[in-house]
Order: C-alpha cells, then sequence, then structure tokens
C-alpha cells in the first residue's frame, strides 16, 4: 500500500484529518475508512477492525476493493472517480471479513481534496441486525397474507385495525369494510353470551382463548372454525393488541359427517344399516322401558331373491333392492327407522306402537307395496316378501332377541309360502288377523245395514221428567251377535271408518226423533257420541247441517257429545269448531268429564252447555268419599261456569239420592234404563207423554 503516496506525505495528510475527525470518531458506531481513489486505506477506526475481524495494522493493507464485495473493483474506482467533492454519497454494500464471512452494510462516503490530493471518508454501519429484522417482518407479512388461516389484528380495545386474505375470504369482507369494527360483527348469535364471557375471561386470565365457535359470514351463513385468540403484551405487560386466529372447518365438518353418514348408512339402498339400526333400536327400547310403551319390529326378506340375483344378475338385483327401499320408504312414519341389514333383509323400527296389531297393519301396508310389479331393466319383476314381526317387550327385551325373533318369524311367514307376515308370538298373529277379519267385515257393515242405534233416557234429578236420550251405536255382527261400541269404535276409528259409521248413527238418530215428534211423542232431545276423527275432518260442520237439513231434525233438539280429551288435545282449534255448532244451535256436551284435566280458564271460554261426570266417579258413591268429592267439585264448577252436568253410570238409589241432594241437573244409567232399541225406547216416550 502507498505507492502512489510517499510514506512522509501520507503521515501528514493522516495527521491532518484525525486532528479534525479523531474525536468524533472515537464515539463512532460506525467503522470509518479513509482511503484515496484507488481504494488504499489510509485510515480506519476500531470499528471497522472491529466488523472485518482485522487488526489496525492489517487493515492498513487492505484495498477497499477487497473488502467491499457488492460492486466489481472496476465500478468502485469508478464511482470514487465520480464523486463530487463536498457531497455525500449514500450506498448499500456486502462487505467481507478477514475470515471470508460477509455482512449487509450501508454507508455514506464523501471525497474531499487536501494539499492536492483527493481522498475519500467513508462511514460504514454494518446492518445485519436491522436487515434480519426487516426479513423477519417481510416473511411475517408473507405469512399473514398467504395463510389459510384468516388472521384478525385488532388494539387493545379490539377494534380491527387488519384482517388478512385469507380472512376476508372466509368472512366476505373486505379490510376496508371491517377497519376499526369489532369483531363481533361475525357473530353467529349461536352461542349464549356466557359462551363469549368465558372466552374472555380466558383471555384476560391466561392471555389466550382456542376453541371451536360459530361465525357467521358476510353473506349470512354461519359456519363453524377452530379459532385462537391471544393477548399481545408490551415489555411493561399491557396488551397492545389481540391476535386471532381462525380456521374455517365447515369442510372438516361436511367431511365428518359424510364420513359418519358412510358408516352408518348402506351404500346402495343409502337406508341406515344395521350399525344404526341396532343403535336406534337399543334407543327405542331405552325409551320404551322408561315409558312403559311396546315397540314393533319388522322384519323382511324378499322371497326367491336369489333366483332373480341368478338368472338376471346382481345388477338386476341390485335395482330391485334400491326400489324396494324406496317403495318402503313412503310407508314408514317420520319416527320409524327402515334399515338394509345387508343382502335382502330389511328391517323396519315402530319405536312406539299401542298394541301388536298397529304392527300388523304396517306389515299389511307392506306386503300392499308388492302388489305392483318392479320395472328393471326392461323385466317386469313380481317380487314379494316375508315378513317376521317380534314386539318389545313381549318377545325380547334386548335388541339381539328381538331381531332373532322377529327372524324366526319371518322364516314361519316364509314356511307359510310367503307373502305374508307372522308374529313371533303366534297369538298376536291370530289377533291380527282377527282384527283383518274384523276391519273388512266392518267395512260392509255400513252397506249391510248391520248398525244398530239403542237410546238410553237421561232423566231430570229433581223432577225425575225425561228431558232427553243418548244415542249409542251396535254392531249387529252376523256371527258374533250384538257387539257393543267397545269392541269395534276404536278399530273403526283407526281404519277411518268411523266416519261413515258416525255419520249413519247422526242420521239414523236424527230422523228418528223427527219421527217421534211427527208422532207426537216429545222426546226433548238426542245426544250423539262424536269421535275425534269426525272433528279433525273438515266439513263436520257441513255434514251436521246437511244431516239436519235431510232428516228435518232441528237443530235444537241435537246435542253433540264430545269427549274432554279431545277438545284440550285441540285447544285452538276446538274453540272456533265449537262455536260453529253453537251458532247453528247444537248443544256441546264434554262427555267423560274430570278424566282430561281440563283448565278451568279454558273450560270458561268453551262454549259448551252440559258437563257429564264420567261413570268412575259415580261408580263408589257413596263408599269413596275421593269419588265423593270429586262429583261435588265438577257440579259446583258447573254451577258457577251456569254449564248443565249430566251424572251418567248411575246404578243405585244412592248415589241418585246423593246426587239429587248435591244440585245434579241430569241423570241417566242402568237404575233409569240401559240403552233400548227404538221399538222398546217408544214405550218410555209413550208413558212419558201420557204423563
Ligand atoms: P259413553 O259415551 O261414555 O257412553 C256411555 C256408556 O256407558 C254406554 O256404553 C252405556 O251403555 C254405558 N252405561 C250407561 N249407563 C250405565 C250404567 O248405569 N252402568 C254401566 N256400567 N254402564 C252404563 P256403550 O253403549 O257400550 O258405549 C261405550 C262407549 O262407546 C261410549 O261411551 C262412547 O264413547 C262410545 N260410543 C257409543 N256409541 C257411539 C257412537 O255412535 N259414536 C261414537 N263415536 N262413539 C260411540
Ligand atoms: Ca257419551
Ligand atoms: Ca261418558
Amino acid at each position: 500500500m502507498g505507492k502512489s503516496l510517499e510514506s512522509t506525505l501520507k503521515q501528514r495528510l493522516v495527521d491532518d484529518c484525525e486532528s479534525r475527525l479523531r474525536p468524533f470518531l472515537e464515539y463512532c458506531a460506525d467503522a470509518y475508512f479513509l482511503h484515496d481513489l484507488e481504494g488504499n486505506i489510509l485510515d480506519v477506526n476500531q470499528t471497522a477492525c472491529d466488523h472485518l475481524g482485522y487488526t489496525r495494522a492489517e487493515l492498513l493493507n487492505v484495498n477497499v476493493t477487497e473488502i467491499e464485495q457488492l460492486s466489481s473493483p472496476k465500478d468502485l474506482l469508478n464511482e470514487w472517480k465520480l464523486l463530487v467533492p463536498g457531497k455525500p454519497h449514500l450506498w448499500t454494500g456486502i462487505n467481507r471479513r478477514k475470515d471470508g464471512s460477509t455482512f449487509p452494510v450501508e454507508g455514506h462516503n464523501q471525497r474531499f481534496e487536501t494539499q492536492g490530493h483527493s481522498l475519500v471518508v467513508a462511514l460504514v454501519r454494518d446492518v445485519t441486525e436491522r436487515k434480519l429484522a426487516e426479513e423477519k417482518l417481510r416473511q411475517a407479512a408473507t405469512v399473514f397474507e398467504n395463510a389459510t388461516e384468516g388472521v384478525i389484528v385488532t388494539d387493545a380495545e379490539a377494534n380491527i385495525v387488519t384482517i388478512n386474505k385469507a380472512m376476508t375470504k372466509i368472512s366476505g369482507h373486505s379490510e376496508a369494510e371491517v377497519f376499526s369494527k369489532k369483531p363481533s360483527l361475525w357473530k353467529s348469535g349461536r352461542h349464549q353470551q356466557a359462551f363469549y364471557q368465558d372466552m374472555w375471561t380466558s383471555i384476560q386470565q391466561t392471555g389466550q382463548w382456542r376453541g371451536e365457535i360459530w361465525n357467521r359470514r358476510k353473506s349470512g351463513e354461519a359456519f363453524p372454525c377452530w379459532q385462537t385468540i391471544s393477548a399481545i403484551k408490551d415489555d411493561a405487560g399491557n396488551v397492545t393488541h389481540y391476535v386471532s386466529i381462525v380456521s374455517d372447518i365447515t369442510t372438516v365438518k361436511e367431511t365428518q359427517s359424510k364420513i359418519e353418514h358412510l358408516a352408518h348408512h348402506d351404500s346402495l339402498t343409502d337406508l341406515p344399516n344395521r350399525l344404526l339400526f341396532n343403535a336406534r333400536l337399543e334407543h327405542a327400547i331405552r325409551i320404551a322401558h322408561r315409558d312403559q310403551h311396546q315397540i314393533g319390529l319388522i322384519f323382511l326378506d324378499l322371497d326367491n331373491f336369489k333366483r332373480i340375483n341368478d338368472s338376471l344378475g346382481h345388477p338386476v338385483g341390485d335395482c330391485i333392492l334400491q326400489s324396494v327401499g324406496v317403495r318402503l320408504n313412503t310407508q314408514i312414519r317420520e319416527v320409524d327407522t327402515l334399515a338394509r341389514l345387508g343382502g335382502d333383509e330389511f328391517t323396519l323400527l315402530l319405536e312406539e306402537i299401542a298394541h301388536p296389531e298397529e304392527a300388523s297393519i304396517v306389515a299389511e301396508k307392506v306386503l300392499d307395496i308388492f302388489n305392483n310389479p318392479f320395472e328393471v331393466k326392461g323385466h317386469q319383476l313380481h317380487v314379494t316378501p316375508s315378513i317376521g314381526i317380534s314386539v318389545y317387550p313381549e318377545d325380547g327385551e334386548d335388541v339381539t332377541t328381538l331381531v332373532r325373533n322377529a327372524d324366526t318369524a319371518m322364516y314361519s311367514a316364509k314356511a307359510k309360502g310367503g307373502n305374508t307376515y307372522q308374529f313371533y308370538t303366534s297369538e298376536f298373529t291370530e289377533k291380527a288377523s282377527e282384527r283383518i277379519r274384523l276391519e273388512s267385515q266392518l267395512r260392509y257393515a255400513v252397506e249391510r245395514n248391520e248398525f244398530r242405534v239403542y237410546y238410553q233416557p237421561q232423566y231430570n234429578s229433581q223432577t225425575v221428567r225425561l228431558t232427553g236420550a243418548e244415542v249409542l251405536v251396535r254392531w249387529q255382527h252376523p256371527d258374533l251377535g250384538l257387539l257393543a261400541p267397545a269392541k269395534f269404535i276404536t278399530l273403526a276409528e283407526e281404519t277411518g271408518l268411523i266416519l261413515t259409521i258416525g255419520e249413519w248413527v247422526l242420521h239414523a238418530a236424527c230422523s228418528q226423533i223427527k219421527n217421534w215428534r211427527d208422532q207426537g211423542l216429545n222426546l226433548q232431545r238426542i245426544s250423539v257420541n262424536v269421535s275425534g276423527k269426525q272433528l279433525q275432518r273438515s266439513g263436520f260442520l257441513e255434514t251436521v247441517q246437511a244431516v239436519l237439513d235431510e232428516t228435518g231434525c232441528r237443530a235444537q233438539w241435537l246435542e253433540l257429545e264430545v269427549t274432554e280429551g279431545l277438545i284440550m288435545n285441540q285447544a285452538d282449534k276446538a274453540i272456533g269448531f265449537l262455536q260453529g255448532l253453537r251458532e247453528m244451535g247444537v248443544a256441546i256436551a264434554i262427555d267423560d268429564f274430570g278424566t282430561g284435566y281440563s283448565s278451568l280458564s279454558y273450560l270458561k271460554q268453551l262454549p259448551v252447555t252440559k258437563l257429564k261426570i264420567d261413570r268412575s266417579f259415580i261408580q263408589d258413591i257413596p263408599h269413596d268419599s275421593d269419588d265423593q268429592a270429586i262429583a261435588e267439585a265438577i257440579l259446583a264448577l258447573g254451577k258457577s261456569l251456569q254449564i248443565k252436568v249430566c251424572a251418567e253410570g248411575v246404578e243405585s238409589e244412592e248415589q241418585k239420592m246423593f246426587l239429587k241432594s248435591t244440585g245434579c241437573d241430569e241423570q241417566q244409567g242402568f237404575l233409569y234404563s240401559r240403552p233400548l232399541p227404538a221399538n222398546e225406547f217408544i214405550e218410555i216416550l209413550k208413558k212419558e207423554t201420557v204423563i
């Protein structure tokens, strides 16, 4: 070094500069270099030595072009040459240490002339730390922007400062739309206030909350998220920001439920598989055990299905199984479970049945859906099932037993030639077929004119004068003789035949009273029982009106008896409905009163003209003081609401006297008369009329 300057001169120049700069350089954090236009170093400070790993003496023998790596030596020389004296030049570069390692620098240099020589002074700063920080920030920003998770940054008051691209995509909001708003703008409304309170408590206590949460997109759609919220604190421990990471787990959830579905459903028919069926049955058994009701399990196996598979091939077989699934599905109530256990075996779970015959009704319907042939790939195929039925708890109290016994019953259906059903308990099969016999006979009973109308007189308690008669139906069965309503009314209600029967009874009774009155016999009123099924049917009012018109019976001669339970079950409908009847002039009695838990306030709103105390409360009078009290309470209630009260089932003098003394308006019962056919009842009428 120092080839172009003599060493004495060099020393002088250095001394001169040093005297001016040295105090400043002492405290300088930057490396200081003094070099000539060729890059020969004349002077450095300690910082330069520290940065570059040379001793001062070594460094004075190094050329600047060997240190600076970013620009080529030629460019550097050029640069120095072009420097304008007195004007600082800023630059960035990469310096090389003695050990060969490099580090980023930033510097500025300035050229000056002294004693006829051009020198360059440079102050160079190691920017490793800053570059690293910048790089980190840049990386963080890249991560922030490109993360698949949504990121929300808020200030300490939870005002949104920024959100990333992913959050924009997830929520549908742009950054501008949410800026300075609260993250609660994404609230789904699916969580209670307490949920959010717990969340904030956790953030305050632990600095973090994570969990599953439902948020709402701009579109209004709610979606499930996995969310982490962290509080960011400064050195003093004060929260400056909250950062929230949001993963949209909609698809995860969807996949989960898809997998769940696949695990529990049969892929061919998409019906529940054995796994799900067993689970449902087990659940149903628990409920049935608790609520003391019966369950029906129908096991169905296609007859000769193997032959179809063998002769026409599996694809045809598969199509049939699918069609069977579809047809069966139309036959079940929403609460029941239809499943395919495998092969050509289907099961149907009837979660609550009132009696085993109910399962046989379903089995009948199932048989019906096989009446039409299945059309598969140009083939018209007749397929029939064999059905076995087991009933909880009679035929088993656990899943395995119930399924096994239904399966056994199915085999006895097969043994009978298929296309039929059998109960595991043969007695049920008999009952069911008896019921079916009765049902088909009941269907023809109306047209065969097998119903009879009986009349039971009702009397005024005080005067013992006839006030009216209750109309009670009987069925004159060709083989079984005269059947009481208990034998067929429920069946008629279940099959809907009650509509025809009820209308027939109403018609018969109305024309009978008209007939008697035309003969001058004084029957003031007939009471006709009406089933819930009739009331539920729209057009009942019109039917009543039509019957009155056709028979010439006046509305005020007619009273309809409706059971208490029926009105209470259909509270809102009932008021309007009964109102309609009252407007027509028809009287309304609540039958079996005291058994249906009427609310008194409700009773007040009903346009009712009579309460009939249920026979069960009369029965044990005067021996049972509770019943007596109930009867008295009903009487008091009737009085306060100004509704007449009729006691039914009066069988003894004591009952009669008790009711008379407590102010009961009317009485009816075997003590006075059993229900009588018209030709016998007319005798009572005649006597009454004479008196
Ligand atoms: P209900 O409306 O409570 O009718 C009174 C029942 O009590 C009648 O039985 C009657 O024969 C019986 N009974 C009357 N007095 C006495 C008595 O002193 N002691 C005893 N032990 N029983 C007495 P029935 O005729 O067998 O009718 C039974 C039920 O069938 C009726 O109960 C009613 O709910 C229903 N029913 C009868 N006819 C019809 C009808 O035409 N349509 C509808 N929907 N239901 C009817
Ligand atoms: Ca009645
Ligand atoms: Ca009754």
